[in-house]
Formats: C-alpha cells, structure tokens, sequence
C-alpha cells in the first residue's frame, strides 16, 4: 500500500537528468573555501591560523556552544586566508581557505577501524559527534544532538523520499551504497532502542526500493513505498504517513516518540563510526537544463559551485537562476564561488525558459494555496498579513510558525505571489523578536540576580 498526506503537489520532477549517473568522484580543487557556519546552531570558531599546514580530517573550526558541529579539513595542504566569502545560506560568513598540497593526507591515525558492535552507546555518540555529522538532506541539524531525545522514542525513520526536483544525490547513494546505509541505520538503532525502523522512498523510484529491500534483508528494517508527491519528505510528512502520527504544532519528531534521519547522514554516520572519518565529502547533484553534463559528484566540502559546474562541462546555456539545493526549498545565488558545504545536497541552474513566470498580482482568493498546503495552513492570509507586516496575526491568528517553507503554495498560486517569501520574512521578524525578549529576559534576570547580592 502506498503511503501519503493531504495536500501537496506534483511538480514537473527533472530528475531524468542526473538519476541515471553514477556517483563520481571529482576531483580536489586546487583552493578550498570552509565556511565556519554549515549548521544549525551557533557558528564554528576557527582553531587554526594563516600558514598552519593541514591534514585531511583535522579539526579546523569549533565553539563552546551546545548546538554546533565541529568543521574538519577537506584536504591536507596550506591555511592560506581567514576571512568573510560568500556563503549560500547567509550571504557572507568567515571562511577557512586551504590552498591543496596535491597530497590529500588523512591526519594521524585516519582512517581506523572499529567494531561499533563493541562500542558503547556514548564512546558511538562521541564519534558522531568529534565526525561534526549534521543532517545531510539540507537541514544542517547538528546529528550528535538529533540522537540524545529528550524524550522516549520508539520508531526510527529513514528520509530516502527525496521529493525535491532535480535532486538524485540519496537516490544514487541508494543504488550504490545501500550496505553502508544500512550500517548506520545499525547503528542508530543500537543507540536509540528503538522498536521499530522503516526506511521511506517514493515509489518514484522503484530501483531504489528495490536496492534497500535487498540490502535490508535479514535485518528487522522495512522500506516503506510512499506515494511520490511533493514533500513528501518533509520531516512531518513523513513521520505522519509512516506512523500515523502528528507532531503537534511547534513540536518536534521527540515529542511522538520519533526520530528522522536523511539517509545520507546515516552513510555519514556508518564512516564516523566504522572508520573514525568526519565529514569532509558529500554527495550532490549538480543538474539543471542549464548544464552541459549534469552529475552526480562525490566532492569535497569547500569546493566552490564553479569549479563543479565547470567539472560538469559548463553552462550550455546561460543560467537564469542558480540555486542551492532544489527548486522548491532552495535558495538563490547571486555568485557561483559560494563553496559546496554538508549540507549541499544540489547545485541547480536553470535558464530563463524554466524560470520565467509573469508579474506578482493580487490575491484573487481563489483557494488553490490552501488546498495545496500539506500543513492545513491559510497560506494567502499569512502572505498578505505579512505583506501588511501584521507579524503578530501571522504568529497568533494562522499559525505562522508551523509552516516547513515548501513552496506548494506559491507553485500553485494562479497571481503568481511569493507567498512563501512574505511567509519567510514573517518567520524571520518573529523569530528576531523571540531572540530580543530572551536577551531581554537573561539581562533582567541577570540584573535581580545582582540587586540580591548587593543587598546582602
Ligand atoms: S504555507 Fe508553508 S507549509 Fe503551507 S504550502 Fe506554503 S510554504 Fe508549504
Ligand atoms: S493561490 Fe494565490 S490567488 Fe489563490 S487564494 Fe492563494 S494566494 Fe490567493
């Protein structure tokens, strides 16, 4: 039986272009930009200097802060800048440039070899944690911190959906990789104790359910056929379909006994494990009508989008919109040196034929964005309080905050609204705003505490 949800949408999935190429690996740029904020949580401060020598695997950015992922050296070679570049989901971040000694080096005692059969649970945790694994579907939540719920779990799910367009890095790494997969997905039920683990993929994908069915026999984890329809891999989505269950509003997988995991990540996580690797490659696809040769790419974290593009035989058009990641959730470039980071699961360029799309109108509440929304929202009330920056009835009066930003609304809009970009910049004034009263509160908090001791 295929598994879905309500709402959702179908669109056109240009996953014909790359879905059929194998995983290579390309080659180690000459220069690599490591940008010191790849995750969720509060940047990495970098631990090395200008003119420190590297090796493939060393620790190069780290922080205090509870919720970070360490960021290790991609390639052994030269520390040559420290300084701002242009980063895909910020803009500009401080970046850890390395010029490539052409040795590729692993730091000492890299690779290893371990048996996480014997290992307990935390000695596991610690080397997710020292690998700086975060979720590799494009979430960049740090994994280390993913895997210690707060709150008793029981189901495991595995996100092999991949419904964005274009994107088939999880799909190829399914075909290919499916044993190491299953490795991680080993170990993630060891750690957590669960009762039971099901792995989703759309049924899309038929070679893939077949690959992990096979690779998963004689284990007690099923692979779920899920109805291919947009987003289905959705961390709620999925947990719905799967489980039956809703993650209440504002809530997290924890709080219905369910942790997700990319299946990338838990490839990632099998390496940490097994053979003590941290994260210093991914999968990505770097595709699009704009493309000469689009690819699958085994490729370093830190190479900048044009050297891929460029691997990828160039542009043989010239590309309208570049994007990181997929056409639904990911986020328009205005340079191609942004660098490729863990959680870069696409590089999309697309020429003008694919992008045009009209002028924005008014609402003419027609409804479609409502029916197409997979969260029950009212997504042409949100776009237009948020238009009238009415944040406060965004937040109380629509449920702003339940909105996981997948697009359906403004790819079914027939006036051609952004709604999701008024959305975004409502999510973005609230959360400010959250941030402003709890600084407010520690400072005055901090300020009662002083009054007590000066009056003792
Ligand atoms: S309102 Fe949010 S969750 Fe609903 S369709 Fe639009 S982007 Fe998706
Ligand atoms: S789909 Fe567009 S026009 Fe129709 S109700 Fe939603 S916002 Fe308005």
């Amino acid at each position: 039986m295929f598994k879905s949800f309500l709402g959702g949408i179908h669109p056109q999935d240009g996953k014909k272009l790359a879905m059929d190429k194998p995983i290579e690996t390309m080659p180690v740029p000459q220069e690599l930009v490591v940008p010191m904020g790849q995750h969720i949580g509060a940047p990495c401060n970098p631990t090395v200097k200008v003119g420190d020598m590297v090796k493939r695997g060393q620790l190069i950015g780290t922080s205090p802060a509870f919720m970070h992922a360490d960021i290790h050296s991609p390639v052994s070679g030269k520390v040559v800048k420290i300084e701002p570049r242009p980063h895909s989901g910020m803009g500009s971040c401080m970046a850890v440039v390395i010029e490539n000694d052409g040795l590729d080096e692993w730091a000492d005692g890299l690779p290893l070899t371990r048996n996480w059969q014997a290992m307990e649970n935390e000695e596991i945790l610690t080397a997710i944690q020292s690998a700086g694994i975060v979720g590799m579907g494009g979430a960049t939540f740090p994994a280390h911190v993913k895997l210690k719920p707060s709150k008793p779990v029981d189901i495991l799910i595995l996100n092999g959906a991949e419904c964005e367009p274009y994107l088939t890095a999880d799909y190829r790494l399914m075909l290919e990789e499916g044993a190491k997969i299953i490795t991680g997905t080993q170990i993630l039920q060891k750690i957590l104790g669960v009762k039971r683990t099901v792995i989703g993929i759309e049924d899309n994908k038929p070679e893939a359910i077949k690959a992990m069915t096979q690779a998963a026999q004689g284990t007690n984890i099923e692979v779920a056929a899920l109805k291919t329809k947009y987003p289905q891999g959705a961390e709620k989505m999925l947990i719905k379909v799967i489980s039956g269950r809703e993650v209440p509003m504002g809530g997290l997988p924890m709080d219905v006994g369910a942790v997700v995991q990319n299946v990338g990540t838990v490839a990632a996580i099998a390496d940490a494990v097994e053979h003590g690797l941290p994260l210093t490659e991914r999968i990505t696809t770097v595709t699009g009508d704009a493309i000469a040769e689009p690819k699958n790419l085994r490729i370093r974290i830190g190479t900048p989008y044009q050297v891929a593009i460029d691997y990828c035989g160039g542009f043989k058009e010239p590309a309208d919109k570049l994007i990181a990641g997929g056409p639904m959730m990911g986020m328009a470039q205005t340079t191609a040196q942004v660098p490729v980071m863990k959680g870069s699961s696409g590089i999309l360029a697309l020429t003008r034929k694919m992008t045009e799309h009209g002028p924005e109108m008014n609402c003419i509440r027609c409804g479609r964005c409502v029916k197409a929304c997979p969260m029950g929202l009212v997504p042409s009330m949100l776009s237009i309080l948020s238009e009238r920056q009415d944040f406060a009835a965004c937040r109380d009066d629509y449920g702003l905050m339940n909105c996981v930003e997948c697009g359906c609304c403004t790819f079914v809009c027939p006036a051609k609204r952004n709604i999701v970009q008024y959305i975004k910049n409502a999510k973005g004034f609230v959360r400010a705003e959250m941030a402003r009263a709890k600084a407010a509160a520690a400072k005055k908090a901090q300020e009662n505490e002083e009054q007590k001791g000066a009056a003792k």
